[in-house]
């Protein structure tokens, strides 16, 4: 192997740890917005607290609105990964957010059940989730929740890719009570998903 084979396979895992610490405090932020509290993030995964959402019946509409911000909580890691790398969404969900989007096709597909009958279509379903995918391109959108996510990437990247507990909370508590606008990724625009 050659020393630039070598340097381009170090920029390659480089890009590639930048793009999952950015996807799991997206997850992060979302949960801790969306009060399930967050309780661990390395660079495999963003601990998902309110998963009891998945199994449970969605009888009542408070059951339904839970599920709904579970659900933009698990598209909230392709969203900022999206944004922070200027990678397409469309590519994402089937990449990096693949196991995020069978939860929210299985949440989409939970909800749809209390509809009416004829209501319960693809079409429907797939509405449904391109509402759910905009409620999560508006909140990374304000400054603050962005400013939140790259505190808690800044903390990955000084702990070695490891964050939890109250550490984690700080982080992002931190960011989102900052009055400093957020940093050039704010600006950056957002690749609008395709159908
Ligand atoms: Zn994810």
């Amino acid at each position: 192997m050659t020393k630039d084979d070598l340097l381009k396979e170090f920029e390659e895992s480089v890009r590639w740890q930048r793009r999952i610490r950015y996807h799991e405090a997206g997850h992060g932020v979302a949960l801790y917005i969306h009060k399930f509290r967050p309780k661990m993030i390395d660079d495999d995964a963003c601990e998902l607290t309110g998963a009891r959402w998945l199994n449970r019946d969605l009888r009542t509409c408070r059951a339904r609105e839970r599920a709904a911000d579970l659900a933009v909580c698990c598209i909230a890691g392709i969203v900022a990964e999206s944004k922070a790398c200027c990678l397409s969404m469309h590519d994402l969900r089937r990449s990096t957010g693949r196991l995020d989007y069978e939860r929210v096709e299985t949440l989409a597909r939970k909800t749809a059940f209390w509809l009416k009958g004829w209501e319960k279509s693809d079409a429907v379903i797939q509405a449904q989730i391109a509402l759910w995918e905009a409620r999560t391109l508006t909140l990374f959108d304000q400054s603050t929740v962005w400013r939140s996510v790259e505190c808690v990437v800044a903390e990955l990247d000084n702990d070695d890719g490891f964050l939890g507990g109250s550490n984690l909370i700080q982080a992002i508590k931190r960011g989102l009570s900052s009055a400093e606008p957020s940093s050039e990724f704010f600006d950056m625009p957002l690749v609008v998903p395709l159908s």
